[in-house]
This record gives structure tokens, sequence and C-alpha cells, in this order.
């Protein structure tokens, strides 16, 4: 322990839950659609297609098919081992010890871990009562610390708030760091800035392949930005960073966009299911612009009774006490949590 770094020795391991429950309505994971459906086609894999070499280090024909994907040039791609391994790129990319880095919270937790871990001093501006947050205290608070880099997750993990376009716009006009949209729920949403990495020098789109895809287990996300952000994110990314097989699934998996816009329909209307339904009960629910709910209960310990019934969602801590987030599940799993939940208030009530 005592050859540990200062700051390694204070982190708390990130520990995803591996309870095994009949319904998994915790991690925000798109169904198995594309996967199964590439496995009914059968899985051949093209002549010259060999595991004994090494990877295609760029992963040429995987940016080709991002590229169609959403509609952008693959020389403004770069493809990573989940968008994990994006956001540590960024901060091996650009931050030295003591710089700062600056995010809305609450937030995904990844890039105060990643903070931690490369000795970044980590700063997080307060959202508004309801979750919606005020970009003029963002930027002021830029102007006064004058980070390295921002992240912007949007919509955003937990709260699903979505930040308009042209607020961010605003946040690009008076900052002069690295902003770092993170994307991962778009989807789900709309107003993607994928189409304006061409008209700022400092702004990175992240995208995964992880939610709206239904493909976390292959772990592929991918960074979109400009040519010269490009050419030294490269520098630092690590020769072969993505199997082929990973690399051979996602090639496949994004020719079906058809599939994926049903998909992700198919989702929204579940969604709103949810959302009528929780209202319905009388619970705090926010507006949700991902794949997930972020809703506040004052039953005591609710993650836990729904666990009983065999139903993962995910609870908070600190601020967020009280507050969860649920997964948008296929319809019948939706049903049965919207089930137990009624069974729950009854005992409580009772
Ligand atoms: C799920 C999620 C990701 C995706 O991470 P991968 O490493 O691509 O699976 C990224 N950012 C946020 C905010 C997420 O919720």
């Amino acid at each position: 322990m005592k050859l540990v770094r200062d700051n390694i020795k204070k982190l708390q391991e990130y520990k995803p839950n591996e309870d095994t429950c009949k319904i998994k309505l915790d991690a925000n994971e798109g169904r198995n659609f594309l996967f199964k459906s590439i496995k009914e086609d059968g899985i051949k894999f093209p002549e010259g297609f060999d595991i004994n070499v090494y990877p295609d280090n760029d992963a040429a024909l995987l940016r080709d098919e991002i590229g169609k994907y959403i509609n952008v040039d693959p020389k403004n791609i770069v493809a990573g081992n989940g968008s994990s391994e994006l956001i540590e790129l960024i901060m091996k990319t650009y931050i030295d010890e003591g710089d700062s880095i600056v995010s809305f919270v609450p937030t995904f937790s990844m890039y105060m871990i990643f903070s931690q871990i490369y000795s970044a001093n980590f700063i997080g501006v307060e959202s508004n009562e309801d979750f919606s947050v005020d970009m003029d205290k963002l930027i002021q608070k830029v102007d006064e610390i004058n980070p390295k880099v921002i992240f912007l997750c949007n919509p955003n993990n937990p709260t699903g708030h979505l930040v308009k376009k042209d607020k961010i716009k605003k946040l690009l006009d008076n900052i002069d760091c690295i902003l770092v949209v993170d994307e991962a729920y778009i989807e789900f949403a709309e107003g993607s800035m994928v189409d304006e990495i061409l008209n700022y020098e400092n702004l990175i789109v992240l995208r995964t392949l992880s939610k709206a895809l239904g493909l976390a287990g292959i772990r592929l996300g991918y960074m979109v930005t400009n040519e010269d952000i490009i050419r030294t994110i490269n520098k630092v990314k690590s020769p072969y960073n993505l199997n082929s097989i990973s690399q051979y699934i996602g090639i496949n998996a994004l020719k079906n966009k058809d599939r994926i816009a049903e998909y992700v329909k198919d989702v929204k209307i579940e969604r709103e299911f949810l959302y009528n339904s929780l209202t319905q009960l009388s619970f705090q629910v926010y507006e949700p612009n991902g794949n997930f709910i972020f809703f506040k209960s004052d039953i005591k310990d609710l993650d836990a009774k729904l666990e009983e019934k065999g139903i993962l969602i995910r609870a908070f801590s600190d601020r967020l006490n009280n507050f969860y987030r649920v997964t948008v599940g296929e319809g019948w799993q939706n049903k049965e949590f919207i089930k137990s939940l009624k069974e729950i208030l009854k005992d409580e009530n009772s």
C-alpha cells in the first residue's frame, strides 16, 4: 500500500451492482435487439478475418460505418473501447497534475473518478433545485478557475436533463478550454452537437454503442471532433485498443439504422408509459430525455424493497438520497415494475 500514489489510496473502486435479478433496470443498458438479429442471420467472419494478427489500429471500416450512421467524415472520428476509454484518453491528453475539470453536478461519476486518478481538481457546479442547469453560473465558474476541460453530459445521467443546443453554443462562445459533450443517450433526445465539430476548435463529442444500440458488452464508443484534436488524441491512444471481434460486430450493427430508429421509438413509447404511471402514483418525476427515468420517493429503501420482488433499479446517496433511476425496459418489465411499486405503496400505507 505504501507504494501507491496518495490519490489512488483515497479512491473508491467503481463497483457495479453484481446482483442478479429477474428484471435488470439499473444500468441503462439497451435491449438485445441488434446482436440477436446478427446471430439469427449467422455471424460469418469474412475472408481474411483472422485473430492471430493484431486488429486494425485505426478501426477504419468501423469508423466508415460510424460516419454513415451519424453523417460525419470518418477522419473526424476516433473509436474507443467504450466511451469510458475516450474519457480517460482526454484526461491523459490534456490533464497535468493540479489542473481543474468542471462539470455540472450531479452527473456521470466517471468524470470525477478519472479526475482523481489523473490528479486533477474536479469542480462541480451544482444544478438547480429541479436539476435544470444555469449556464451563466458555469461560465462564471470557468472564468474564475480557468479549467482545462469541461464535461457536459447531455442528456444528463442520472437526472435526464437536456441542455438545448443554443445554450451549449453560448458556452462555447465564452470559453477557451476543451468542452466534452457526452452524448451517450442523445439518440433518445434531440440536439446532437456532432454537426458543430468543425465550427469550434475545442469541441469534442462522445457517443457510444452501449445504449441505443444495445451493445454494452462489446465495449464500443467513439469521439467526434476536428482533425487537429484527432491527431493529438491518436498520439496518446494505446495501439490496437479495439479488438477485431468488437470491431466486426460494430460494423454489422451500425448498418441497421432503421432498426435502431425503430427501437428508439419503442423506448420513447415505453418511457411515456413509465413517466405517466410514476406521476399518477404521486412520485416526483423529472422529465426524461434518455432511456431512463429519474424520480424521487420518500419510501425508505425503495431499491431494496424492489429487489426483494426481483427488480433492480439504481439508488443514490448524499444530495441524491431518496432519488432513483430506472431504466426503460421492455413492456412486460415496465408493467412488472409499476405493479411492484403499487404493492410496495399499499404495504407502506397499511
Ligand atoms: C453509459 C454511459 C456511457 C457509456 O460508456 P461506455 O463505456 O461506452 O459503455 C458514457 N457516458 C455516460 C454518461 C453514460 O451513462
